[in-house]
């Protein structure tokens, strides 16, 4: 007897199995395809600041060999000087892959402790205070006047303190050109305080907002490359965000500013 009903099942199993199959085909397609951007994009980020450094060297080198004087002692000392400091981005560079890797491994693990977001954000301003002052940019924390317990978090205040950094230094760097405002705010709420960074710069376009995050992705290549960074900054920042179970949130409108927010945890003790 001709029972069509297992018959059916049968083939809507395999045509099940068979799109599946076709799915993780194709995601795995992707990450190789990702793998080896980023391979591709750290070469090239490498390469940059080497060959300038080897640039550099062998000019002066070449120089001594056409001439046994030598260059000159000042543009030597100028040649050396740029020499260095493409070497200092190399460096930075490479400790940054580093802690992007570990932090992708998921081998790092958050340091916990309960430390005062008020006391760490100052200090973070006076680090960037010179650097804020050269763009002729005002750092300021609200709210005013700040809490006179301070805002205790519990957190890796080592991390925490290197997304802040990093988010500052963007909102100074990507900034307005003269007149620029930088507002961190801290907002207690019953179990989180919101930490806001915020800038009146040129903004991101709504196509480039999720993007910045990805490992090397700039918004305009040339500019922010000449900013100085190595466009890991925020691919690391949403790493730790995430490492302590909230997300990086971003707010932007051109032409009108960023905002950079995200969340951590209040100590139990002192929840309302
Ligand atoms: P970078 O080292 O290039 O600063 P980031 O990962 O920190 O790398 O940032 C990635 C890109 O996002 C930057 O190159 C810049 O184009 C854009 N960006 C980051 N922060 C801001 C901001 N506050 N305003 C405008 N653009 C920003």
């Amino acid at each position: 007897l001709f029972r069509p009903e297992p018959l059916k099942r049968l083939r809507d199993e395999i045509l099940e199995t068979a799109e599946r199959r076709q799915q993780e085909f194709d995601e795995l397609k992707r990450l190789q395809v990702l793998r080896r951007e980023f391979l591709a994009d750290v070469s090239h980020e490498l390469k940059t600041p080497l060959f300038a450094a080897q640039g550099f060297v062998h000019t002066i080198l070449d120089e001594e060999e056409d001439d046994e004087d030598g260059m000159d002692p000042a543009t030597r000392r100028k040649f050396l000087q740029k020499a260095a400091s493409s070497l200092d981005a190399l460096d930075t560079l490479v400790q940054d892959l580093v802690t992007i890797s570990q932090l992708e491994k998921g081998v790092v693990r958050m340091r916990r402790q309960r430390f005062d977001l008020v006391a760490l954000v100052q200090e973070i301003f006076e680090l960037l205070e010179q650097q804020a002052g050269r763009r002729g940019t005002t750092l300021t924390l609200f709210p005013t006047p700040l809490p006179e317990a301070g805002l205790p978090v519990v957190a890796d205040r080592n991390r925490i303190r290197q997304v802040l950094i990093n988010l500052i230094d963007n909102a100074i760097k990507y900034g307005r050109e003269t007149g620029g405002q930088v507002v961190v705010s801290l907002v207690a709420g019953r179990e989180s305080v919101r930490v806001t960074v915020r800038d009146n710069g040129a903004g991101i376009a709504p196509e480039h907002q999720a993007r910045v995050f990805e490992r090397f992705y700039r918004v305009e290549k040339s500019r922010t490359r000449a900013a100085g960074g190595t466009g890991l900054g925020l691919a690391i920042s949403k790493h730790i965000i995430e490492a302590h179970k909230s997300n990086i949130r971003i707010k932007s409108a051109v032409g009108e500013g960023t905002a950079m927010e995200f969340k951590l945890p209040r100590p139990k003790e002192v929840r309302v």
